[in-house]
């Protein structure tokens, strides 16, 4: 582990945020191309699922994370930059119910492309081997320094500064 990663990090930067958009839009952009080949309608209605799905994830998920919780009005954090605080924030732990839409909102956005992945095998590819990149680097780069440690994903060894 590098000296940077045996350190919480306490505030995400800028770059932070426009590096881990770039590196989730190689996925998101390889599906809506697999999708929008066969029909702009289902795109669309894709899109507005995604949306959906991430309010639910803000709610649910970000509105108990550190990052949404310490900002005034906004969130700013890897994922989000100016995003306003819609929801309430509730620092602690997430219930059995909040836990379960962590597992089931990427289910919810992952699993429907394959219907049109699946006929598009070079796309298929980009598409695993993109989620995979960003999956890994995360865990490796983020997971293990996040100051979320309510987060089911969270991995900060014990010893860490
Ligand atoms: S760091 Fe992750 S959990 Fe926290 S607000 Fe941002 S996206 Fe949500």
């Amino acid at each position: 582990m590098n000296k940077s990663n045996t350190q919480l990090k306490t505030d995400h930067k800028f770059t932070d945020y426009i590096y881990w958009n770039l590196v989730a839009a190689v996925p998101v952009v390889t599906v809506c191309v697999a999708i929008v080949k066969d029909s702009v309608a289902w795109l669309i209605l894709y899109l507005i699922l995604c949306i959906l799905t991430v309010i639910l994830a803000y709610k649910f998920y970000c509105s108990h994370c550190p990052h949404y919780i310490k900002g005034a009005t906004t969130t700013k954090c890897m994922f989000f930059w100016g995003i306003p605080k819609f929801f309430k924030s509730k620092p602690g732990p997430l219930n059995l119910y909040e836990k379960a839409v962590c597992v089931i909102a990427p289910i919810i956005i992952l699993l429907p492309p394959l219907y049109w992945l699946r006929l598009q095998p070079g796309l298929l590819i980009i598409y695993f081997l993109s989620l995979t990149v960003l999956v890994t680097t995360i865990r490796k780069n983020e997971c293990c320094r996040c100051i979320y440690f309510h987060c089911p994903a969270n991995c900060v060894p014990e010893d860490i500064t």
